[in-house]
């Protein structure tokens, strides 16, 4: 017998949220709390860690007020990945701000690093990008005083957001982390399900401050004070994959937040990638590994968000779908948004952002529908790259409440595009890995589907896409080689 609800903790860049959910997958509380974002230079991205855990308990408060103060069965953990923290084993304080994902101070160290482009790519599935995890930790063993011998002698602990939130909740019990977020590290080698020495050497990472490798599905320990059952971990893309119920090889989904970031179960075998597509683990369940590629768009809602506060045309960002509805086509422009260069499959950093095609004519109804076009374009661009057929494809996020880019992602895939009623499925992911943690579910298929009536969108027949790929290729070039 299950006493309790279930905790779902979903620590991510700019806020940390916590949704409470009954057994059969009900939301029976939910809170929300942003924390600062720290940019001390121009490129580079900080948290401080104690707002981290803070914000995430201020959010499990709010949550478990809102739900009437139950019991807490299981806790699930899912969070913003490859961002990390170090911090000192004896008295468990930082010895420096988080280094987040999207920050870009370690482009010059991995440059340097180039020749090892092609064994970081075999063992880890992963690009020498800034974006993952080794370099941000060689950063700050470096660059702290006294850091790299203290980590050599295993004084300090360095870890992903996953890591350092266990550790807080625990009282420095459990220095742990799971497959999924060490896959974004860089130090994990996919094929042994461990941290590489090799992948060490190459980062100047000891291995003496990394956490214990876990499953996703696991006993990661008992919060201090709370009494919570910590019983689940995985990192916020996996866990959305795993929240939808895309289970089996081939299944796909896409968010579309800030950027979009799209994960293909691959199943049990590291898939073979192209070009500018990663290979990642999607979720350990014992000693069983699932694999994901992944794709990621840099630049989805934040284009949203553009339109909004530097050009002002909408209030609001739903308010883009009404504005792009009152015309039928972009009146022949382009936009795309290669604000911060362009990922999957270019991964091209000195790309910029282009409107092509502008008349007299040119409206910013015009420009509305543009941008959502752009969205659905990049996405289907790293569909494309990421290869296979997909029968349909799951869509979470904010951007994913626009039923025009849902219409035109449809148009493009040509399958429908579904929508579930709970948008929060990165926390579902957390909730239903929490039940096989807790062993409240014993296999998959005991596992409850995301509440509600999904909104399935079929591709529109009145929309040819033809014309709009074709105009997308002519522009995209005369983006790139730029900055
Ligand atoms: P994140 O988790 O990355 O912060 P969210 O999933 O909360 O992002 O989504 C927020 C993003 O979605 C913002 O960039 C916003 O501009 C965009 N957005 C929200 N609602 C809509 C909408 N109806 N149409 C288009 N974009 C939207």
């Amino acid at each position: 017998m299950i006493v309790g609800m279930f905790l779902a903790l979903d620590q991510g860049t700019t806020s940390s949220r916590a949704l409470v959910f009954d057994r059969d997958g009900g939301v029976v509380g939910r809170g929300q709390c942003e924390f600062e974002q720290h940019f001390p230079a121009p490129g580079w991205v900080e948290h401080e860690p104690g707002d981290i855990v803070e914000s995430q308990l201020a959010a499990a408060r709010a949550a478990i007020g809102m739900a009437g103060q139950p019991a807490i069965a299981a806790v699930g953990i899912t969070n913003q990945r490859e961002t990390v923290v170090v911090w000192d084993r004896a008295n468990g304080r930082p010895v420096h701000r988080a280094i987040v994902w999207q920050d870009r101070r370690t482009a010059g160290v991995l440059g340097g690093l180039a020749e090892h482009g092609e064994l970081v790519r075999a063992r880890t599935g992963l690009s020498l990008d800034p974006y993952f995890s080794a370099a941000k930790i060689a950063w700050i063993l470096d660059r702290v005083d006294g850091a790299r011998a203290r980590a050599e002698r295993g004084e300090l602990a360095a870890g992903t957001v996953d890591s350092w939130l266990l550790w807080s909740l625990t009282g420095g019990e459990v220095f742990a982390t799971d497959a999924t977020n060490a896959s974004r590290t860089c130090l994990f080698d996919l094929g042994s399900g461990d941290w590489s020495d090799e992948l060490c050497a190459i980062f100047r990472v000891p291995r003496a401050c990394l956490p214990e490798v876990r499953a996703s599905a696991a006993d990661f320990g008992t919060a201090v004070g709370s009494g919570w059952p910590l019983r689940a971990v995985l990192g916020d893309q996996q866990s959305a994959l795993f929240g939808h119920g895309c289970i089996a090889a081939g299944d796909t989904k896409c968010t579309y937040g800030t950027g979009a970031f799209a994960l293909t179960n691959a199943g049990g075998t590291r898939p073979e990638t192209a070009p500018g597509v990663l290979a990642t683990v999607a979720w350990r369940l014992g000693d069983a590994t699932t694999f994901a590629q992944e794709g990621s768009v840099l630049v989805c809602g934040a284009a949203i968000q553009w339109l909004r506060d530097q050009l002002g045309i909408v209030q609001r960002a739903d308010e883009t779908e009404a504005l792009a509805r009152s015309v039928s086509d972009s009146g022949g422009i382009v936009f795309v948004p290669a604000f911060a260069g362009l990922g999957t499959p270019h991964w091209d950093p000195s790309a910029r952002g282009a409107i092509l095609g502008l008349t007299r004519g040119t409206t910013k109804a015009h420009l509305a529908r543009a941008a959502l076009e752009a969205l659905a374009l990049q996405v289907d661009d790293m569909l494309t790259a990421m290869g296979g057929e997909r029968a349909e494809l799951h869509v979470d996020g904010g951007a994913a409440g626009n039923g025009l880019l849902l219409e035109l992602q449809a148009a493009l895939l040509g399958a429908p595009v579904v929508r579930p009623a709970l948008l929060e499925a990165t926390a579902f992911g957390a909730f239903r890995m929490s039940l096989l943690g807790a062993e409240v579910c014993r296999d998959l298929a005991e596992l409850p589907a995301l509440p509600g009536d999904p909104t399935v969108v079929p591709p529109p027949s009145d929309l040819d896409v033809t014309e709009l790929r074709e105009r997308w290729a002519k522009a995209l070039p005369r983006t790139r080689g730029w900055a």
